[in-house]
């Protein structure tokens, strides 16, 4: 079934120039990138997006990592795009990663892992609407 999912390459891999390498990977498992946005995120926003991680204790890393520099938010289209995503992306933590996969080439750590996925079709709708009108979206 073609689905959507929503994407960020995050602060570690902008600030390493790596927006080109990481769309490429993401293009060849067959996945079209329907909409794309350079922005900074506010901590108001950072903070509404991680929310389900507010009592977690690297939260405020989290949020800090995430602001300080440039985000590319994204959406994926195609057949199974949420779970195929997940699998490109690759394991949370980069030392659990599979070879080929987005973290395993270009993470540093499990809190500069250069991308993030929905991890649901609903949260991917709610993670799409915070960033994307639809008529930005052109699949
Ligand atoms: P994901 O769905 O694979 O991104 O993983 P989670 O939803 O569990 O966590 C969200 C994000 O929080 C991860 O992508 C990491 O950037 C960060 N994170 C998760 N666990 C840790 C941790 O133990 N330490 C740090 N510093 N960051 C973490």
């Amino acid at each position: 079934m073609t689905e959507r999912t929503f994407s960020i390459i995050k602060p570690d891999a902008t600030r390493r120039n790596l927006t080109g390498a990481i769309n490429a990977v993401i293009e060849a498992a067959g996945l079209r990138i329907v909409a794309q946005r350079r922005v900074k995120l506010t901590d108001a926003q950072a903070k509404t997006f991680y929310e389900v991680h507010a009592e977690r204790p690297f939260y405020g890393e989290l949020v800090g990592q995430m602001t300080a520099e440039p985000v590319v938010v994204q959406v994926l289209e195609g057949d199974n795009a949420m779970a195929k995503y997940r699998e490109v992306m690759g394991a949370t933590n980069p030392k659990d990663a599979a070879e080929g996969t987005i973290r395993k080439l270009f993470a540093l750590s499990i809190g500069e892992n250069s991308v993030h996925g929905s991890d649901s079709l609903e949260n991917a709708a709610i993670e799409i609407a915070q960033f994307f009108k639809a008529e930005d979206i052109v699949g």
